[in-house]
């Protein structure tokens, strides 16, 4: 049985609106079901309230970018809001030649997306089903994972090697040669996250050209450049969008949730040939971007020296959260995102529980690295109430449970 999209969020528990809705309702079933993957029952329950009813809690939770869009982007989206009554005609336009101009391709190989969630999704539609695994890394951004394991899809974890890298040679192992008809069994894709989330470390480049280029023809990569922006150029680190391989099975997502502050907009696009482009937009309706995120988006492109000012704020931000880490022992991966892995050097839910107590969310604990607590950079303001917070936390062993 083919991942049809109306299974597809059937399984996910949003059927009785999605498999019967009207293509349209699909933006609105669309965030709750990509909530429910990336975050789960219990945060999804807790966050409403504490947002409502608390004091603002310090959000340092899911690699949001504090300084929000830039104030030219807030100009584009007040004005382009009063024309909120009518459905988007020429801003898709827009905003698609102008990536096409940016990334020199064609206008048929972008896919615009409600986030680049929801990019993921019509990944997951277009190249998964029962039989048609996903090999992916552990930890890594966990919403494709989770909508593969919810329809019944195998997903081979693999964890990260010793320098939190992919572990590429091991994914290769774990990957079966596939025909890309309807019926065969083998890999359906492979999710690459580089920068990888949670841990923002970089899998060399190379080391990434050289699993494609054994990889079985046919098998599809998704390398999904979320945090692209936050990495320091290197022979390491090098886009696939900037950079592309030519190689057809390559896709690439990006989202304007990160440097360009627009999470609150859900934008994101996938950049692929025109054949899988296709592919990846079949059955989905095309309008899942609103006129003010499309309008949003396009100034966010123009606005380059914003997207300068964050980078330098991000890396100042970052070298002064390893700085207040060393001072007091704590161990961090080396991070290459606005995000920071950190050994806290005592139970990750015991910091978690006591954060929260003091109204600063950090993220969640991520099995596969049960050590260590992710916390996104927020403001220096905040990250002076974070580590005023973090120094009232009782010795090692001595919390209230
Ligand atoms: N990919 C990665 C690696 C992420 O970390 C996130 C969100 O944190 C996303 C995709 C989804 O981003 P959005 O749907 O906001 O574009």
């Amino acid at each position: 049985m083919s991942l049809s999209r109306r299974n597809f969020f059937r399984n996910l528990g949003v059927g009785a609106i999605a498999g019967a809705a009207a293509p349209a309702l699909r933006a609105f079933t669309l965030a709750p079901a990509l909530e429910h993957a990336l975050w789960g029952n219990s945060a999804l329950a807790a966050w409403p309230d504490g947002v409502a009813t608390a004091a603002a809690p310090v959000l340092l939770y899911r690699n949001e970018n504090p300084y929000g869009p830039s104030e030219k982007v807030v100009a584009a989206m007040r004005e382009s809001a009063a024309g909120g009554n009518r459905y988007p005609r020429t801003e898709y336009d827009t905003l698609v030649d102008k990536l096409a101009a940016l990334h020199k391709l064609k206008r048929e190989q972008i896919v615009l997306g409600c986030g680049s969630g929801e990019i993921l999704c019509m990944a997951a539609i277009a190249f998964l089903k029962p039989g048609k695994k996903l090999v992916e890394a552990a930890p890594t951004f966990p919403a494709l994972g989770k909508l593969a394991q919810t329809a019944g899809v195998e997903v081979a974890d693999v964890p990260l090697n010793k320098r939190f890298q992919h572990d590429l040679p091991v994914m290769l192992s774990k990957v079966e040669s596939s025909s890309s008809s309807s019926n065969s069994s083998g890999t359906g894709l492979v999710y690459i996250v580089n920068p990888n989330n949670p841990t923002g470390t970089i899998t060399p480049r190379k080391d990434i050209e050289a699993f494609i280029a054994k990889l079985p023809g046919g098998v599809p990569v998704l390398i999904d450049e979320a945090y692209h922006h936050f990495a320091t150029p290197s022979a390491n680190y090098e886009s696939f969008l900037d950079q592309p391989l030519g190689d057809p099975r390559v896709i690439v997502a990006r989202t304007f949730s990160k440097i360009y502050g627009l999470a609150g907009m859900r934008i994101g696009y996938a950049v692929a040939n025109p054949e899988i482009a296709k592919r990846l937009a079949a059955g989905f309706p095309g309008w899942s971007v609103s006129v003010v995120s499309a309008r949003a988006a396009s100034a966010a492109l123009d606005d380059v020296d914003y997207v300068r000012l964050g980078v330098k704020r991000n890396t100042d931000d970052r070298q002064e959260f390893m700085n207040q880490a060393n001072a007091r022992m704590l161990g961090c991966i080396d991070s290459q995102t606005n995000f920071v892995m950190m050994n806290p050097q005592r139970p990750p839910d015991e910091v978690i529980a006591h954060l929260k107590q003091h109204n600063i969310l950090i993220g969640p604990k991520y099995p596969a690295l049960d050590k260590y607590i992710r916390v996104s950079l927020g403001k220096p303001e905040e990250m002076k109430i974070f580590w005023q917070a973090w120094d009232l936390m009782p010795p090692t062993g001595k919390m209230a449970m």
